[in-house]
């Protein structure tokens, strides 16, 4: 019986099952990691072109299906069957990775393949049409989001084919498409961290100001909490700090409500988070000015982030960082 909650759809054309692969460019040398692979109707086809398959499948009876289906064969020593959720899963290291995904997990999977050091060298992942174009998207375009700005600024990404939903078994409600994600050798010398930080503020609301963004009391008591951390650590004296004294509001890590895009496409919701502390001090308007210094001296802060391309947002996270101000 297929569980559909955890996107069991089983690829039954063996056309686009070989399509999937041949695309993924495989070297008789790699190892590869396939996420979900089910039956494991892409499993075998992988088999025949890479040294070694890694399988990360939650569904312990998928698990035992695919196993039966090596059993026997020369290519049982090389598949490696890992059972359980792939988020969850400290990955080995692997060459390329082949998902037919559950889209449930195509946000934080490709969040989890791009933080990955070392990279992959290429994936090739099937996802729903909507989230696969979301990933290639441009600036100005109406699926544009987080997610796309995260995914070009470390990897090439580009559409390979459409997939109709009749290929599968059950069919899924919507169509599929088949994407590359090629991670960027060398990785960009960016922190990871600084750079999604700045990206999870604008795009709150992409079609909000930039400047908007960071009028919400939730960010700038983050934005202030990371000042005071970096000024601690680079021995900077925070003028007007009259420390507890000095505090009008909101105190020792107490909790403060913002609005946040956990999967990057969007989809906002509050949450309560420790900001540490904080207040409208004098250090609050400090932070407060130099972020508006940030956003003038960049043209930026009355663009959309939905209209920044790479080279906007790279530049707005330099020149924060020349004033000390950090999102990580
Ligand atoms: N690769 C097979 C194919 O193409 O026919 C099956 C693809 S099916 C869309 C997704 C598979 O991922 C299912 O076997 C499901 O049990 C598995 N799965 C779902 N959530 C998972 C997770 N979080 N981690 C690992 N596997 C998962």
């Amino acid at each position: 019986r297929m569980n559909t909650d955890l996107g069991q759809h089983i690829l039954k054309n063996p056309g686009v099952a070989q399509a999937i692969v041949d695309k993924a460019g495989l070297k008789q040398s790699d190892v590869v990691l396939e996420v979900g692979p089910g039956t494991g109707n892409l499993t075998v086809k992988i088999l025949e072109k890479a040294r070694k398959v890694i399988a990360v499948e939650m569904d312990p009876r998928m698990a035992a299906e695919l196993t039966k289906r090596v059993q026997g064969k020369p290519e049982q020593n090389r598949l490696e069957i890992l059972l359980g959720d792939v988020i969850k899963t400290e990955l080995p290291y692997f060459d390329v990775c082949i998902s037919n995904t559950p889209y449930q997990i195509s946000s934080p999977l490709v969040f989890k393949l791009l933080a990955l050091s070392p990279a992959p060298r290429t994936c090739v992942l099937m996802f729903q049409q909507e989230f696969a174009m979301r990933v290639v998207a441009s600036p100005g375009d109406a699926l544009y989001c987080r997610l796309s700005v995260n995914a070009q600024m470390w990897a090439k990404c580009t559409h390979i084919m459409k997939v109709g939903k009749n290929n599968f078994k059950p069919p899924p409600q919507v169509e599929s498409s088949v994407i590359r994600i090629e991670p960027k050798n060398p990785r960009p010398p960016i922190s990871y961290d600084e750079w999604d930080g700045l990206l999870r503020i604008v795009f709150v609301r992409k079609n909000r100001t930039i400047s908007a963004g960071f009028k919400s009391s939730a960010v700038m008591a983050l934005v202030e909490r990371n000042y005071r951390t970096w000024c601690a650590t680079n021995n900077v004296k925070l003028e007007g700090d009259d420390g507890e004294a000095d505090m009008v509001g909101a105190g020792e890590g107490e909790d403060e409500e913002m609005e946040v895009d956990e999967d990057g496409m969007g989809g906002v919701k509050k949450v309560k988070i420790k900001t540490g502390k904080h207040s409208r001090s004098r250090v609050r308007e400090k932070v407060k000015g130099l972020v508006e210094t940030v956003l003038a001296e960049t043209a930026l802060g009355e663009k959309r982030a939905g209209k920044c391309d790479e080279a906007d947002f790279l530049k707005l996270l330099y020149a924060f960082n020349q004033q000390g101000i950090h999102f990580s």
